[in-house]
């Protein structure tokens, strides 16, 4: 009896060690893929799981675009790449410094990490406190996750990675520095979190008015297929008008709460407009982004 039990225990423990993603690349076209990230805010639930990551297959190798919110998650979308190509993981991008796109890069040690200056800069400072943090929200899931900095600066407009070629854009508004990538050739454009697909906007670094802006220049890609950092893909312009518009009314409940001289509680007690609240995570996000950015308003 006794060895039966520690067989079970055995069994049961071999299995609360490893979080299973169950991870699933969507086909986006013949070499592209995507894998979607659950619309909800982390949790021991999701281990995390909560940010999109794509990948491109070019004819020797693999580009990686973000790795996602831990170690744990990075390695099981290696092994479900492995799965579709045996071509070396070589190149990997870092779109911007938020932990749920960038903590699984230590399972690709071999790989070029690309970032930009201010990102690269980010991740050095602050990557430990990035990892208790996620370690509070999701638990085991990320205990094997450790800080990997991107290796490789990120600054031309046009990159060749094995004779695949990529374009680079340097924009900022969700971040300081939000990274997109357009591959010409398939007319694919990973938005990164600029763009966020029927999910309400994750606003703890914004600014409302340089992410518009972002946006604006997004607009004039020629693209057919947008992957957005959270949410589903989008095959037409109308989800960035909708980012839009929801970084609109967002600046004009606060600059008008201002004027009104209102509370937070009396900001979130209004009535928001219905598509808006259709979105999912609207009342948390828009919580949140009340509480983060009524200050600065308030003080300008
Ligand atoms: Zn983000």
């Amino acid at each position: 009896m006794k060895i039966l039990l520690l067989i079970i225990t055995a069994f049961i423990f071999s299995f609360a060690n490893d979080f299973d993603y169950k991870i699933k690349a969507i086909k986006l076209n013949e070499n592209s893929y995507y894998v979607y990230g659950k619309e909800e805010y982390f949790s021991k639930e999701n281990g995390g799981d909560i940010a999109n990551t794509a990948f491109i297959i070019t004819k020797n190798s693999v580009i990686l675009i973000d790795t996602g919110s831990s170690v744990a998650y990075a390695k099981q979308l290696k092994e479900q790449i492995r799965k579709i190509t045996n071509k070396p993981i070589k190149f990997i991008f870092n779109t911007h410094h938020h932990p749920d796109h960038f903590l699984g890069n230590y399972a690709f040690k071999d790989a070029k990490i690309f970032a930009t200056d201010y990102t690269k800069e980010d991740i050095k400072n602050n990557g430990e406190l990035y990892i208790s943090n996620m370690v509070n929200l999701i638990g085991k899931a990320a205990y094997t996750t450790k800080v990997k900095v991107p290796n490789s600066l990120l600054e031309e407009k046009e990159l060749i990675l094995d004779r695949y070629k990529l374009k680079i854009l340097y924009l900022n508004g969700h971040t300081k520095s939000d990274v997109v990538i357009y591959d010409e050739k398939t007319k694919i454009v990973y938005a990164s979190d600029l763009i966020f697909n029927k999910r309400a906007l994750a606003t703890p670094h914004a600014n409302l008015q340089d992410w518009i802006k972002a946006l604006e220049k997004l607009k004039t890609i020629d693209f057919k297929i947008l992957v957005a950092g959270h949410g589903k893909v989008s095959y037409d312009k109308k989800v960035i008008d909708e980012n839009i518009f929801y970084l609109k009314y967002l600046h004009s409940t606060l600059k008008n709460a201002v004027n009104e001289g209102l509370d937070t509680f009396e900001i979130l007690e209004k009535e928001h407009p219905k598509e808006l609240q259709d979105y999912s995570m609207f009342k948390e996000e828009f919580e949140r982004s009340i509480i983060n950015l009524y200050p600065k308003y308030e003080n300008q």
